[in-house]
């Protein structure tokens, strides 16, 4: 009956510009990605002192892994967004070290710099990351501004050839093996969201320091940053004010790489638990000649399929430049970390007691894609962003006075 009325209606579905297979090229660019890591950088992510972090980024850098979506022109690959999260999610899947270092060089805290940066930044920061010389932070969280991210305190004042910063960040990651931070910051004092922008913080600034880092559930550290009368030179300013819309943008597709890290361990988890299933036996059978097993297994890939094509959608449909639409990222995003936690879950319960052992790799599995349900937004208040898309209007969190 629908159809009929849809029909008569005119209805026509209009799709989408994503296409539902992936190509023989991004298949092959998984496939040497997974190539690369047998060969040249298994051996190496076992070491995480920060001379064995930079060893493996040099690696990375000499076999293409870094950069993927950054300019050719500061000797990034190049690639589409769709193909760089591709590459992201294969190389989590081998390792979550190598999905991080993929994901940070590429979508991560470069892109605004990359996107909003002088040619001189771009050349500074851009080029030698993508060389594997330097890493860069992103410090956004401060002590009363976690999801109310625009309440943030940090101030950046310039004076002469100088920027002054003073304020705190928190829960910022990489800081022991990165260099610098791109720091959002206050530039006006309106107290709106408009005061804000951001400022490219060497960690050896005069006034810079940071806490020893609190570990986390996936055993990384998190930094506490501390600004006092913190002097940058003003050339590191990335944007000073009316700001905080052109990071945010950029930074989807820094969301669209976190998940594409969820999705690369949330499929090792099922590719584990799903050989487990075959070789483990109980009851003189496979364990996956069981209903219960077959049905999670079931739910697992149902989950994991799902949660890639609303990724690979948001990735798709992102602009020329690599700017996803919020709405197609917030989705891919609340529906992976969701699924990627269920996925970790069932995956410990097929391998029974051993799941639950640090011997085996799935608690650690769990434990990463578990702060995807906090970083980058909460899932909360990425469907608070869903809601106001559909219903195509703002709505305000702030209590009113
Ligand atoms: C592993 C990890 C890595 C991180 N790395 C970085 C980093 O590199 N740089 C950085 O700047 N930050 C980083 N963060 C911090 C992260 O961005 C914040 O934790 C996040 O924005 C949430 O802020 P909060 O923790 O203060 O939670 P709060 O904002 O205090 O939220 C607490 C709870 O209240 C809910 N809530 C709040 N407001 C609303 C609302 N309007 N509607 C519904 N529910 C609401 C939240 O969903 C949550 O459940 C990281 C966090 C984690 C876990």
């Amino acid at each position: 009956m629908l159809f009929r009325c849809a029909r008569h209606a005119g209805y026509r579905w209009k799709g989408t510009t994503m296409d539902f297979q992936l190509s023989d090229r991004q298949r092959e660019l998984m496939d040497a990605a997974r190539e690369v890591y047998r060969r040249k950088l298994e051996p190496l992510v076992s070491d995480d002192s920060v001379e064995g972090v930079h060893a493996l980024r040099w690696t990375m850098a000499e076999q293409g892994l870094l950069g993927l979506n950054m300019p050719e022109a500061y000797g990034g690959v190049g690639l589409p967004l769709l193909d760089t999260l591709l590459i992201i999610q294969t190389l989590q899947s081998c390792a979550p070290i190598l999905g991080g270092l993929a994901h940070r060089t590429s979508t991560g805290a470069v892109g605004a710099i990359a996107e909003y940066g002088t040619e001189d930044q771009r050349q500074r920061f851009v080029a030698p990351l993508c060389r594997g010389e330097i890493g860069i932070s992103i410090g956004i969280t401060e002590p009363e501004a976690g999801s109310a991210a625009t309440a943030m305190k940090t101030r950046a004042r310039v004076e002469g050839d100088k920027v002054i910063l003073n304020g705190s960040k928190q829960f910022v990651s990489f800081v022991n093996y990165n260099q610098y931070t791109v720091v959002y910051c206050r530039f006006g004092n309106t107290g709106r969201a408009r005061d804000i922008g951001a400022v490219i913080v060497p960690h050896d600034a005069p006034g810079f320091s940071h806490s020893n880092g609190t570990l986390n559930m996936a055993d990384e550290l998190l930094f506490e940053l501390y600004f006092d009368d913190c002097e940058v030179p003003r050339e590191n300013v990335l944007l000073d004010g009316e700001a905080f819309g052109k990071l945010i943008s950029v930074y989807n597709a820094e969301r669209l790489g976190s998940v594409s890290r969820m999705l690369g361990s949330a499929e090792a988890a099922y590719d584990y638990a799903l050989a487990y299933s075959q070789e483990r036996r109980q009851f003189n059978r496979e364990i996956c000649d069981f209903q219960g097993i077959q049905w999670m297994l079931a739910d697992m890939r149902v989950k994991l399929d799902a949660a890639k094509l609303l990724t690979y959608r948001a990735a798709a449909n992102a602009s020329a430049t690599g700017l996803p639409v919020p709405a197609e990222t917030s989705i891919a995003k609340v529906f992976t970390a969701q699924a990627a936690k269920e996925i970790c879950d069932d995956a410990i319960q097929i391998l029974g007691a051993n799941g639950y052992t640090k011997e085996y790799p799935l608690a650690h599995r769990y434990a990463e894609v578990r702060g995807g349900s906090i970083y980058g937004g909460t899932l909360q208040i990425h469907k608070n962003m869903i809601a106001a898309a559909i219903l195509d209007r703002r709505i305000s969190q702030w209590k009113k006075d």
